[in-house]
């Protein structure tokens, strides 16, 4: 089975409520990038890649459609394996990781259907068809974000992620206190995610005076060097983000003892072939880690869910989707979504979706 036919479509989500503030980024609606594969069998394969803005990552919604019209005439006739993808795409381009991802999704989502598979089972299996998720507030203040914790705990989420950063300190400390003021107790677990945005300084003060509070410090400060400063001097248990960026940064990080887990992006390391590698080195270390990504729709919402069950339970730190902050789904019938804070994974060969591509108008390219 070989890739006959690639459409590449530009599609608008807008954010409900928006914009949805992260320390260095203002999000108001996402630009996505799907990919339609077809096969010489008559097989369809979707994928997505969707950066959440420009600044969040070295990486934008035009950056992705031109690579991925880089690599597609190159593409055309190689077969539909993932592996076998991947080094056709390293042949054609060099890094752009976000952007294979969404030729690694549909491969995936097309072999999947060519063999009567669900994803979570080519991945190497579910082991549980209730995914947990977490939910994610923007920057707010103490008493907003406060609110928000204690209905996302009594909703069902089993972790909350709280962003930080890009004001005085001062505020951040006092919404980390508040917030562990309303959940304490209740089982929910507690992540800061600085997205970059703290300096190490910042990072120092927190800790210190938040000493008795355990949350995980996420991608606290922009740089690894950064990372390397504050890991002796901290109390707090901290994940990578943003700085892992391909599977040798995880490997550097994991054998130097650099972070306690990952939050990771199934397009940022470049789609479920080198996620699943990802996956089976923090299994052999015992590192948490989340299983998503930087937004997108229904198409890399099934991706992240289908990896997600596959993530052995004491270390799964959850699927996180864009889900409750966008509008609408690809597939109304067999929608992604959060329900108690959990999802179902969804049915079916392949992802398990089956996007209404009239969604989508005309392709910005095909080959
Ligand atoms: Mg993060």
């Amino acid at each position: 089975m070989k890739i006959k036919k690639l459409d590449i479509y530009q599609h608008d989500l807008p954010v409900n409520n928006g914009p949805y503030t992260m320390a260095n980024a203002e999000v108001w609606a996402l630009d996505t990038t799907l990919v339609k594969i077809t096969t010489d069998t008559g097989v369809v394969g979707w994928g997505e890649t969707c950066p959440v803005g420009p600044t969040y990552a070295e990486a934008h919604a035009s950056g992705a459609r031109a690579a991925l019209i880089e690599m597609a005439p190159g593409l055309i006739g190689t077969q539909v394996l993932p592996l076998k993808v991947h080094r056709k795409m390293a042949s054609l381009l060099n890094g752009h990781h976000y952007a294979k991802a969404a030729i690694d999704i549909a491969t995936h989502d097309a072999l999947g259907k060519a063999i009567g598979l669900p994803l979570a089972d080519l991945l190497g299996g579910a082991v549980t068809d209730r995914i947990p998720s977490y939910y994610a507030t923007g920057v707010g203040m103490p008493d907003e974000i406060a609110r928000l914790a204690s209905e996302k705990q009594a909703e069902g989420y089993p972790r909350l992620q709280i962003k930080v950063g890009g004001r005085p300190i001062e505020i951040d400390i006092e919404v980390i206190a508040k917030v562990w003021e309303q959940i304490e107790g209740t089982g929910m677990r507690l992540a800061v995610d600085g997205n970059r945005g703290w300096t190490t300084r910042d990072v120092l003060r927190v800790s210190r005076e938040l000493v008795h509070i355990p949350f995980v410090m996420e991608q606290p400060c922009n740089t690894i060097q950064d990372l390397e400063k504050i890991r002796p001097q901290i109390q707090h248990a901290i994940y990578m983000d943003e700085n892992s960026v391909d599977l040798a940064t995880v490997i550097q990080a994991v054998g130097r003892e650099l972070v306690d887990g990952f939050g990771m992006k199934v397009t940022r390391i470049g789609g479920l072939q080198p996620m699943q590698t990802f996956r089976d080195i923090c299994e052999a270390r015992a590192l948490p880690h989340t299983c998503d990504d930087a937004w997108g729709g229904d198409i890399i919402a099934a991706a992240c869910t289908h990896i997600g069950a596959t993530i052995t339970p004491r270390l799964n730190e959850g699927v996180w989707l864009a889900q409750p902050y966008i509008e609408g789904h690809y597939d109304g019938k067999n929608p992604v979504k959060i329900d108690g804070g959990h999802i179902e994974l969804p049915v079916g060969p392949g992802l398990g979706v089956a996007p209404d591509e009239q969604m989508f108008g005309a392709p910005v390219a095909f080959f």
